[in-house]
């Protein structure tokens, strides 16, 4: 077993606070890395609330991880002792299916392993994240990063940058586009310049006014205040497409009303009660509601090429581990400007 150390819930209730535990042996087909950055993700928070499910306690968040290799199994190939290398929600799926077969081990038949609170494929112990100094994941799921980008910045790419890039790929938004991207924070934030990168007209739909600036400095083009009905009923029917990526309750109606005929809400915020939305908000214009969940690993991958060749990075800050429930305090608040990094020099 490799002793490692990091920061865990040990109930919903309970603050984080640093926690020993033990990872796997580094097996035939596994990399083991030493993590230098984790991204802070609102599905973090969401997952030690119990916010969605019953969680497996003690929980160690975190699935934005970058490091450096230290050691590497026999049969691995992919990867060498170090270089740079990152993992985001998926450790494991189980290969065969059709879906992991097309590379969407996202939505493997059989259910993959996530990162933290999830229990690993032979059902032995749960998996632990990345808010820890090492992790063991086998090699198809490790990423390489480039070293061309700000390392901290690119942890959050793992997540809020791939779960953002894959709708907008598979809708294909691009030019003559109209995206709105609803909620400016670590997703929101991936969604406008990726949006902007692919050549839509991006608007930032934002419950705080204070982010007009910074979504004009991301690359948004337009900017909409949704707690004001005038600039709602100002802009009813207007976008081809909206990215959902709230993580709280709200009218999914009232969002509906701002897509044009034939527009589609792709929801990849999670809120954890069900929306509640009228047929009519679908039928007076053949709307679309969809849904994305991060991407598969070969996207994955994609996504943080495209990235090096175009120095798309997220926009973070980097706070040291003993700052975590603070840092949660304020996403939950909405401000984050607009990812927090915890920097694991400070574990
Ligand atoms: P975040 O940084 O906290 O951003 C969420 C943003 O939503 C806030 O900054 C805020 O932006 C807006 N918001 C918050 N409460 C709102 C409300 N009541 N009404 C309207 N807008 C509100 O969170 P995140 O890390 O980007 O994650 C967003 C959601 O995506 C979470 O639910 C997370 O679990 C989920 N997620 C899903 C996937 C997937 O695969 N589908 C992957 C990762 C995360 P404004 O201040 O601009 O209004
Ligand atoms: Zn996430």
């Amino acid at each position: 077993m490799i002793q490692a150390k990091g920061w865990a819930a040990q109930d919903p209730k309970t603050d984080l606070a640093p926690w020993d535990f033990e990872r796997r042996e580094v097996g035939p087909h596994d990399v083991q890395f030493d993590i230098l950055y984790c991204g802070v993700c609102h599905s973090d928070l969401h997952q030690i609330k119990n916010d969605w499910f019953e969680g497996i306690f003690p929980m160690v968040p975190g699935h934005e991880i970058v490091g450096r290799v230290v050691k590497v199994g026999e049969h691995v190939t992919k990867f060498k002792v170090g270089e740079l290398a990152g993992t985001g929600c998926m450790v494991d799926s189980c290969q065969v299916c059709e879906n992991c077969k097309e590379g969407l081990e996202q939505y493997c038949l059989e259910g993959n392993t996530q990162t933290y609170n999830s229990m690993e494929r032979d059902g032995s112990r749960p998996t632990y994240g990345g808010y820890s100094n090492t992790i063991v994941v086998r090699e198809e799921f490790v990423l390489h990063i480039s070293d061309k980008l700000d390392l901290a910045a690119t942890a959050p790419l793992l997540c809020a940058g791939i779960t953002t890039y894959s709708p907008l790929r598979h809708w294909k938004v691009g030019k003559g586009h109209k995206l709105a991207v609803l909620g400016l924070g670590g997703l929101g934030h991936m969604g406008v310049k990726f949006g902007v990168a692919f050549g839509a007209e991006v608007t930032v739909l934002s419950t705080s006014p204070s982010k007009e600036e910074d979504a004009k400095k991301l690359g948004a083009h337009h900017f909409l205040v949704t707690k004001d009905p005038e600039q709602m009923k100002a802009a009813q029917g207007s976008f081809d497409f909206i990215l959902d990526t709230v993580s709280a309750e709200h009218d999914m109606n009232a969002y509906l009303g701002l897509l044009k005929t034939n527009g589609v809400m792709m929801c990849v915020g999670v809120p954890s009660k069900p929306y509640a939305i009228h047929p009519f908000s679908l039928i007076g214009g053949r709307k679309s509601v969809a849904g994305s969940g991060i991407g598969g690993i070969k996207e994955t991958q994609e996504m943080l090429d495209f990235c090096a060749e175009h120095n798309i990075v997220s926009d973070i800050e980097l706070i040291d581990i003993k700052d975590i429930t603070a840092s949660y305090e304020r996403m939950e608040k909405g401000d984050v400007r607009y990812r927090f990094v915890i920097d694991m020099a400070t574990l």
